[in-house]
């Protein structure tokens, strides 16, 4: 039989990091790989309540087909909770999607045709790559240091192509480096994105686990024009796996998400969306927030003291103001992942960096996850990895 798939399947592979995923499993092993939140703050006691509230009060209703768009309330509740990265906009421009990847996936689909090109930063998030992949998209990856991306290069590169569609940017926290943009290059990245008539996808799913500081304006808190798609989730300020998430976009773009959420899946989870609604409104979400933020502060720092004091020198890492990840930098000839075959065997487990590169050609990366072990095997952790690191030197 041969089997006739279509030709976009040809740049669709299984990812390399689900196979180290696999190997972490492994009750010994300590794993900084995935970007799991901390299960034991899961507000399991209040959601028990919550679903038994939602069947009993809208049971009939909760259980049926709902619209595309998403539940209203929780629409509204959104708009609120968008003030704090400075934007004000209303239910209308809310879609509420399965996860913010759906958002992402949405993105690629209404967007991108084979051959156009996107921006990202260099690295960039690996889920976001491979879901503009699967659209036969080709990336450009502009110089980013640690304020964003550098906005002359930027310049630069759309001056050299007409094929750009979309810049792929995520401002605060980046997955996987850790990394926030300074308030001048989010001015200068939507300066371009105007004078070059470009659309900007802004993923932001870690800003509201800031650890120090105020949460700056998001990018498209400065976009007059309606040209940033702004996703934000759920996934890490309540539980992933509701897969609730939202795309915020001018009413122009946002019917088209719709459109395409309809010929997907319809709509979310109406049960779900209702749930997390009920939850905002009883139990104060940005009390649970800060919940989650003392202690991944704690573990943020814990394992920034460990690395500190037990990694050579020549290892450098970025300090990550919140979210969940620091991106580590290896002397150049050390390939992180034969480190991470070298780790996996001391039972300590990371992401390699090189998929974080749409392009590839960097080896001397990897991400720690800091969100999901406790402090104690976050220090064990971070000393086997110290031992294997300086068994390669
Ligand atoms: N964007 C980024 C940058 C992420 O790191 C993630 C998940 N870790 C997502 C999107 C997808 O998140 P979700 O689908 O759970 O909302």
């Amino acid at each position: 039989m041969t089997l006739k798939y279509a030709n976009r399947m040809k740049g669709i592979r299984a990812s390399e990091i689900r196979e180290i995923l696999k190997l972490t499993q492994k009750a010994e092993v300590i794993s900084f790989a995935g970007g799991l939140p901390a299960p034991e703050l899961f507000p399991i006691d209040a959601i028990k309540e919550i679903s038994r509230e939602v069947l009993e009060e809208h049971g009939e209703k909760a259980l049926q087909y709902a619209t595309t768009e998403g539940y209203l309330p929780l629409r509204k509740q959104i708009t609120e909770r968008m003030t704090k990265f400075g934007i004000n906009t209303n239910a209308d421009n809310i879609l509420i999607t399965n996860g913010s990847q759906q958002g992402l996936d949405f993105a690629g689909k209404i967007f991108l045709d084979p051959d156009d090109v996107v921006l990202c930063e260099n690295p960039s998030y690996l889920g976001a790559i491979n879901a503009f992949k699967a659209y036969e998209a080709k990336f450009i990856e502009v110089p980013t240091d640690d304020e964003g991306m550098i906005i002359s290069e930027l310049e630069e590169i759309v001056k050299t192509t007409d094929k750009i569609k979309l810049i792929y940017v995520v401002p605060d926290f980046q997955n996987p480096t850790g990394r926030t943009w300074s308030i001048e290059r989010r001015k200068g990245l939507i300066e371009i994105a105007n004078k070059y008539d470009l659309i900007i996808i802004e993923d932001n799913p870690y800003g509201e686990l800031r650890f120090e500081g105020e949460i700056p304006p998001s990018v498209k808190s400065f976009d007059v024009e309606g040209r940033v798609v702004f996703l934000g989730t759920f996934s890490k300020t309540f539980c992933p796996g509701f897969r609730l998430a939202w795309t915020c976009a001018s009413e122009e773009i946002l019917s088209k998400f719709i459109l395409v959420k309809q010929s997907s899946d319809l709509q979310a989870s109406t049960i779900s969306q209702m749930e997390l609604s009920k939850f905002i409104n009883k139990y104060d979400l940005d009390k649970h927030v800060e919940k989650i933020k003392s202690v991944y502060r704690r573990r943020r720092d814990i394992m920034m003291k460990t690395m500190k004091e037990e990694f050579p020198d020549e290892v450098k890492f970025t300090y990550p103001e919140g979210g969940l990840f620091t991106w580590v930098e290896l002397p150049e000839h050390i390939n992180s992942r034969d480190l991470a075959i070298k780790a996996i065997d001391n039972n300590v487990a990371f992401v390699p960096g090189d998929p974080f590169y749409p392009n590839g050609g960097k080896f001397n990366n990897f991400r720690l996850n800091y969100s999901n072990m406790n402090e104690d095997r976050i220090v064990e952790g971070i000393k086997r990895l110290a031992k294997a690191i300086k068994e390669m030197l």
